[in-house]
């Protein structure tokens, strides 16, 4: 049994995200999207608001083999309660790569036992993130192909609400 963690902070799930838990759902037995839950970032969604978007989308795709979980503290600590042995990342442009190459090992620093697999998504995705979301749904810009309904629809009320 292959289990692997793809953590991030998920503010909000994108299009991006989805396709690299399509991929890794492929690769894997078992695959859980974790939630950052302690960033230093402040998120403009809760911790349950981000995990509850995951899983509606998890659900309306019908991607069976994938859970969302929240977690806080080590990440290497939460694999090792899991029993995962593979952390995924994505890798969208060159500009990723050196904090991801600290952060994998870094990671194997503190685990030599987990390996941190690393996907691209489409190449429709790799300019998308989900800050850049965060700001053309502020500015009243579409947002639409590039996160997935459920997402498109808490952006609107997350900004009339304010
Ligand atoms: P973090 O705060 O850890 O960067 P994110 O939620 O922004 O968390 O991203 C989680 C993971 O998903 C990271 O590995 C990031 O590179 C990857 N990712 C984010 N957006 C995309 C995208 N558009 N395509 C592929 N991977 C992505």
């Amino acid at each position: 049994m292959k289990i692997a963690l793809y953590p991030g902070t998920f503010d909000p799930i994108t299009n991006g995200h989805l396709d690299i838990i399509q991929r890794a759902s492929h690769l894997f037995d078992r695959v859980i999207v974790t939630v950052a839950v302690n960033s230093s970032k402040t998120p403009m969604f809760t911790d349950d608001e981000r995990v509850s978007l995951i899983h509606t989308v998890l659900k309306e795709k019908k991607i069976k083999n994938v859970s969302v979980e929240s977690f806080n503290g080590l990440l290497v600590t939460f694999a090792r309660k899991k029993k995962a042995s593979v952390l995924i990342r994505g890798l969208r442009a060159v500009s990723d790569f050196e904090y991801e190459f600290q952060m994998a090992l870094m990671n194997r620093k503190q685990e030599p036992k987990i390996t941190t697999v690393f996907l691209m998504p489409h190449e429709r995705y790799t300019y998308l993130n989900s800050s850049i979301i965060r700001e053309v749904a502020r500015l009243n810009g579409n947002v639409k192909d590039l996160v997935p309904t459920a997402v498109q629809k808490a952006l609107k009320q997350k900004l009339t609400a304010k």
